[in-house]
């Protein structure tokens, strides 16, 4: 077994292959035993479980999972690292590492490779990629039980937020509309190595049937897309360049779905952009 959880440790490592941490590809290795088992903990994992994992790294997180799954496949983009990961990880059977960028994996290979069955996901997700990452896997259509997430404080908070906060916006309606969210634990920069200059949070998203009945997820999303593109403008605006719809057209449109003309998109529910969506679908504007 090699040792990645503490500064010294993933820094001899890292210079053993030849490496240096990528901030290009937000490599932030955690380097602290207690969050690591923490994550692996909140993401419910039992022995019946798959895991899948995007961003190894050093297999800090993936040692942890790997004692309390059936199995964990591991997507890392950084060769380098694959490399150093058939170092760290040798005495780990359950774990297969696969070397690919996840936003072009084919899906349909790793769910062939996490076993074909319903499966969870947990990850210390890189931040440039963080919302893509997300929102591919919640529209995948794959049996995800349940993803845990550590994701800078901002995007978490985006995630969970409710109508009328400042975060609240499209990701949280795309979040909400798959799964329940529920925020964790708050970990200082302190715990990464290098730190980053921002604090982050750990956030387990449970996936279940959605929560509203839409008649085109396509139109749902197209939605809520254009009513928060402009926050400071009125929905009736927001719709009307997002949609591209005359501005009385836009306005009749809220009135179908039994809003007020001039409400905000940021003061509406999840039920409210669905019986705005189902207005649209039907044309009944
Ligand atoms: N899991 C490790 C940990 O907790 O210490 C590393 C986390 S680090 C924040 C993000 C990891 O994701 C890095 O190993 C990075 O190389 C990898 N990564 C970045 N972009 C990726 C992509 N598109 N597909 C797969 N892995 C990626």
């Amino acid at each position: 077994m090699t040792d990645v959880l503490n500064f010294s440790a993933a820094r001899e490592l890292l210079e053993e292959f030849g490496l240096s941490p990528n901030k290009r590809l937000g490599q932030n290795f955690l380097c602290d035993p207690g969050v690591v088992a923490r994550i692996a903990e909140a993401a419910g994992i039992t022995r019946e479980d798959a895991v899948l994992e995007i961003g190894p790294g050093l297999g800090a997180l993936t040692r942890e999972l790997s004692k309390r799954a059936k199995k964990v496949v591991a997507v890392e983009i950084d060769s380098g690292l694959v490399e150093a990961l058939g170092k760290t990880l040798a005495d780990c059977p359950n774990i297969s590492v696969l070397h690919a960028d996840f936003l072009k994996a084919d899906l349909g290979e790793l769910y062939e490779a996490l076993g074909g069955g319903a499966f969870r996901v947990a990850a210390n997700l890189p931040y440039y990629i963080t919302t893509p990452v997300i929102l591919r896997l919640l529209e995948s259509g794959l049996p995800v039980r349940s993803m845990s997430f550590l994701v800078q404080k901002e995007v978490a908070e985006r995630m969970a937020a409710k109508p009328s906060s400042k975060s609240y916006g499209a990701l949280s309606l795309a979040v909400q509309y798959y799964t329940d969210a529920s925020i964790v634990l708050r970990v200082p920069p302190s715990c990464f190595y290098p730190a980053p200059s921002v604090d982050s949070i750990v956030i387990r998203l449970d996936v279940r049937p959605p929560k509203v009945q839409v008649a085109s997820e396509e139109d749902f999303f197209r939605i809520t897309r254009a009513a928060f593109a402009m926050r400071r403008k009125t929905l009736a605006n927001g719709l009307s360049a997002g949609l591209g719809l005359p501005r009385a057209q836009a306005e009749a449109l809220i009135l179908a779905a039994g809003l007020p003309a001039n409400v905000r998109g940021e003061a509406l529910s999840i039920e409210q952009f669905a019986a705005l969506a189902n207005a649209y679908t039907q044309g009944a504007f």
